[in-house]
């Protein structure tokens, strides 16, 4: 039996009961980063509340195929120039060094914050015969055209016959009169301004770029998840989720594509993810208003007094449920922190308490039974992990009192402590992801290791042989082993 759960539709704009296509099936799919440089914290806000998604409808027994791609061509910037593209120029590496690289550090980070990883992970070079098959049936429905080698989707006719261009965003065609940002430089070949490219001639310069039936070229953004989610999930798939900022032009041509190829819907749920702020603006690295994760870890912002663990900045994410705006403070990491240590010391006090000693059943049971309810209830409408955590904290407070004698272990049955027990490690462990923290003696020690991989790495640099082979022989005598990879140096003791 899984367990029913309540959606917030942005399709239909309804919270909705979670009708699967499949019983006890989910396809899930989430448009991942545009891997030309490191996730922002707001990228990871979103990563994370899909997360818990995944999380728990995996807790509440259903099979959930979770595809979350790659971004690694496409994505353009306002100039026209391809992320990807600009990444490997100011480095000087191959475009798929670039994707490489900052796939693994993304993946880094992630796990950092203990999200699990997707079950597909496929990336838009590795299906470009895919999107080309679909640019395909698009043009062979004549939802699109062609101009000079680019093809070009057809708002206005499909927005004639199906009658829906606009529908997930809310926009109305006629407003559209402005160009969307992938394309344009190819502004003057469009028939309509809310036309947008699926396929794009390459120039000369271009580095990326493949054989199509219309010219060298590459495919547009928004195709990738159109013909990813359609390979991996099937044409009709359950949820399809996303920041709110990708809700156009991003998802709402990922719908025009998918209804013009194949007639149908590609999802039957929507999520939309709200933004993390920071000095009440939205957080993106265009406008420079970012702090990294690192930065957050570290300590080393002016926009914080002092490092946060990830597990505080996780905790202090799951306080606000992820369809609201959250604006990062200083003061409100600080109270997260208070939270998170309060809600893993409640548990650490938990395992103490002795089944054998909870020998009586009175009304305590029955309050905490109806927390642990109270708990799940909360997760099955919407997700919304801000009042679950408020009832384990309501629980917090039964364990407090337990621990201090003010309520006595004998007015609880064996079977409700048991339950508490298992609830509590079920929601702060599987379900919300959180770990202890780390020990400051091993932040301390990472800490330290960094600094000495990097004066290793200066010492190289200035081929210093010398300095640079003791720090290693010496590190080696106290078995703590140096490895040397694409991503930088690792260490591991031995
Ligand atoms: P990108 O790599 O830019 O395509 O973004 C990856 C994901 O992060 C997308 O789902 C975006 O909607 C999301 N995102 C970007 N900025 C923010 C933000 N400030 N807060 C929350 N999510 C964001
Ligand atoms: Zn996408």
């Amino acid at each position: 039996m899984v367990r029913t759960i309540h959606i917030h539709n942005s399709l239909t704009r309804k919270k909705e009961e979670f009708k699967p296509i499949h019983e006890g099936q989910v396809g899930l799919y989430v448009c991942g980063p545009t891997v030309y440089n490191d996730v922002h914290l707001g990228n990871v806000r979103t990563f994370m509340s899909f997360d818990i998604m995944y999380r728990y409808l995996l807790h509440s027994g259903y099979k959930v195929r979770y595809v979350r791609n790659i971004t690694d061509v496409g994505h353009l910037l306002d100039d026209g120039e391809d992320r990807i593209s600009r990444g490997a120029r100011l480095e000087q590496l191959e475009p798929m060094e670039v994707v490489q690289k900052y796939t693994n550090r993304f993946h880094a980070m992630m796990d950092r914050f203990n999200t699990l990883r997707p079950s597909i992970e496929p990336r838009a070079t590795g299906h470009i015969l895919e999107q080309i098959e679909m640019v395909q049936a698009i043009l062979d429905k004549g939802f699109a055209y062609e101009k000079n080698g680019s093809v070009y989707f057809d708002t206005i006719k499909f927005a004639q016959e199906k009658g829906n261009y606009g529908k997930l965003s809310g926009r109305v065609i006629e407003d559209l009169q402005t160009a969307t940002r992938d394309d344009l430089k190819n502004q003057s070949e469009k028939n309509h301004p809310s036309d947008f490219a699926i396929w794009m001639k390459a120039d000369q310069s271009h580095i990326m770029k493949w054989n199509s039936p219309w010219s060298e070229g590459f495919p547009g953004w928004h195709l990738e998840c159109s013909a990813m989610s359609t390979k991996y999930l099937g044409p009709t798939f359950d949820i399809h989720g996303g920041g709110n900022d990708l809700k156009f032009p991003h998802h709402e041509n990922e719908v025009a594509q998918n209804v013009a190829a194949c007639s149908c819907q590609p999802a039957n749920y929507w999520i939309h993810t709200n933004m993390l702020l920071m000095n009440g603006k939205k957080m993106s690295k265009s406008d420079g208003n970012t702090i990294s994760p690192e930065e957050l870890f570290s300590g080393d912002s002016p926009h914080v007094s002092k490092g946060y663990d990830p597990m505080v900045v996780k905790f202090f994410m799951l306080q606000t449920h992820y369809s609201s705006t959250l604006d990062l403070s200083d003061d409100a990491l600080q109270a997260a922190e208070k939270g998170f240590k309060k809600l893993m010391d409640a548990y650490k006090h938990l395992q103490n308490l002795d089944e054998a000693t909870a020998t009586g059943s009175t009304d305590l049971d029955l309050e905490i039974n109806k927390g642990i309810q109270a708990a799940y209830a909360a997760m099955d409408d919407d997700f919304s992990t801000p009042k679950a955590l408020a009832q384990l904290f309501e629980l917090t407070t039964k364990i407090n009192s337990l621990k201090d004698g003010h309520i006595k272990l004998n007015e609880l049955s064996p079977e409700v402590l048991d339950n508490l027990k298992k609830t509590m490690k079920v929601f702060i462990f599987d379900i919300f992801g959180l770990t202890n923290i780390e020990d400051t003696g091993s932040r301390h020690l990472n800490g330290v290791m960094e600094l000495i991989i990097d004066l290793r790495q200066s010492a190289r640099v200035n081929k210093d042989w010398v300095t640079a082979d003791k720090i290693r022989d010496t590190l080696q005598a106290l078995n703590i082993q140096l490895k040397d990879g694409a991503e930088g140096t690792s260490w591991t003791i031995n």
